[in-house]
C-alpha cells in the first residue's frame, strides 16, 4: 500500500483554514496531492473516486453524523467503490490498523505473483496483524474464489497490473534507453497500482526513485536512496 502525505489542511489566501460545507468539497485538494488513486486497493480512477473517512462518520449505533469526523481533514483519504462499501460503517480504531498516511504501509504488506496482496513477512507480529486488520477491513484479499461479485475488479486489475509490470521490466532488460524508463513509468501512472509495479522492480533502484517521484504525494521520507523502504519518522514501521 503506498504510503501518501495528505498534508496540512488547505488554507485560503489570507492563511485561514478553508472550511468545507460540504466533505466531497475536499476531493480535488486531495487528488492534487495524492493523485487519482484509491490509498487503499491504488486502483486509477476519475470520477469514481471519493473522499473516504478513515472513522467513519456514522457508526454503527449513531443516529446523526459525527460532524468532527465528517469535516476532519485528518481523516480524509481517497477511495473507490470497492474499498468505501467494504469498509463501509465499521467503526475503527485507528491503532489497530495501517494507514497509508500515518504508516510505511508499503513495508506491511506483501504483493506477489497473482495480484495478491498479504502482510509482510518480515515485520513484527503486531504489525503483521494490523496489516490483516487492514486488509480485511478494506477486502483486499477478495477473489473470484472468495467473492464471486463480477463488479469487484480490484484483484483482477491488480493481477493484470502485475503482468504489465512484468513485461515490462522483461522489456527494459532487452532495451535499457531513458525512453523506455519513461514508458514504462507512464504506464504506471495510467494504470495505478504503485506497489505492485515497486514489488516487480525491487531489484531496480532507478527504477523506483522513478516511481516514487511520478507518483503524487508519495512518503519520500519512507525510502532510502536506492527506493528500499525505510522506518516513517511517527510512524510505527
Ligand atoms: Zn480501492
Amino acid at each position: 500500500m503506498r504510503p501518501v502525505v495528505r498534508g496540512t489542511r488547505p488554507v485560503d489566501e489570507e492563511g485561514n483554514d478553508i472550511q468545507f460545507a460540504e466533505y466531497q468539497q475536499a476531493r480535488g485538494e486531495l487528488i492534487r496531492r495524492m493523485g487519482q488513486y484509491c490509498s487503499y486497493c491504488e486502483m486509477k480512477l476519475d470520477s469514481a473516486l471519493s473522499v473516504e473517512h478513515k472513522r467513519p462518520i456514522k457508526p454503527p449505533g449513531a443516529a446523526t453524523d459525527d460532524l468532527e469526523r465528517k469535516f476532519d481533514w485528518n481523516n480524509f483519504l481517497l477511495a473507490c467503490v470497492n474499498c468505501n462499501s467494504t469498509k463501509g460503517n465499521t467503526e475503527v480504531q485507528l491503532g489497530d490498523y495501517l494507514w497509508p498516511d500515518s504508516e510505511n504501509t508499503f513495508r506491511s504488506f506483501r504483493y506477489s505473483e497473482g495480484g495478491l496482496i498479504d502482510p509482510a513477512l518480515e515485520i513484527e507480529l503486531d504489525l503483521r496483524l494490523k496489516a490483516q486488520n487492514t486488509i480485511e477491513l478494506t477486502g483486499l484479499h477478495k477473489q473470484p474464489l472468495n467473492n464471486p461479485t463480477a463488479s469487484d475488479r480490484r484483484w483482477r486489475n491488480r493481477r493484470e497490473a502485475w503482468d504489465i509490470a512484468q513485461r515490462s521490466r522483461q522489456n527494459l532488460a532487452q532495451c535499457n534507453t531513458s525512453l523506455m524508463k519513461d514508458q514504462i513509468i507512464d504506464t504506471a501512472e495510467a494504470k495505478g497500482y504503485w506497489s505492485v509495479w515497486m514489488t516487480v522492480f525491487e531489484d531496480n533502484p532507478d527504477m523506483r526513485r522513478r516511481l516514487i517521484c511520478a507518483f503524487p504525494g508519495t512518503c519520500p521520507d519512507c525510502f532510502d536512496s536506492d527506493g528500499n523502504p525505510v522506518a516513517r519518522l511517527g510512524g510505527q514501521c
